[in-house]
């Protein structure tokens, strides 16, 4: 596969994760969710989730299986993280490896094509998901204001060097 297919994710939301909804995993036919935490769930440094976030991930829930899979070594925020969500988690992924997806979708018992790697990131989230065969979802990033220059400047090198590639990155709805 060539790395511009690589570094396509399947669904372009356009929108932070709040945007993804149940009629969107009945769409696409996926039974369980991988999810990225730092900038995808919340900011790099916060630890508390914004009820709208925690109410919509109980709805996802109800349809599909869902784990955190984080490259972030801090057992405590991961943790406390998937706590507060009632979800099971990996921490220090090392995405785009595919072994710790592997591990989750393994424990979820379904075929990777019906299980969304869910990330804001192209060069791990996105990466990891297509080589494990997932279905993956590029979301925008959740991140805190003072953040923002940090995080738009790495996005934007990996949204041009994806596309200089052959990957499409426009909203797809
Ligand atoms: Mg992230």
């Amino acid at each position: 596969m060539s790395w511009g297919k690589l570094l396509q994710p399947d669904l372009v939301l356009g929108d932070t994760i709040l945007g993804l909804t149940p009629e969107i995993l009945d769409r696409h036919q996926l039974r369980g969710l991988v999810l990225d935490v730092d900038d995808t769930l919340v900011p790099l440094n916060v630890i508390e989730l914004p009820e709208a976030l925690t109410t919509r991930i109980a709805e996802l829930r109800q349809q599909a299986q869902i784990w955190l899979v984080s490259n972030n070594i801090s057992e405590s925020r991961i943790g406390a993280i998937a706590e507060s969500l009632e979800v099971p988690y990996i921490t220090f992924a090392v995405k785009p490896f595919r072994r710790n997806l592997r591990k989750a979708v393994a424990a979820m018992n379904l075929p990777p094509e019906r299980v969304a790697m869910v990330g804001d990131r192209l060069f791990t989230d996105v990466l990891a998901g297509n080589r494990l065969g997932m279905f993956t979802i590029l979301v925008e990033p959740t991140i805190a204001p003072g953040e923002v220059a940090r995080h738009s400047k790495m996005r934007a090198f990996e949204v041009w060097f994806s596309q200089t590639l052959g990957a499409s990155l426009t909203q797809q709805k």
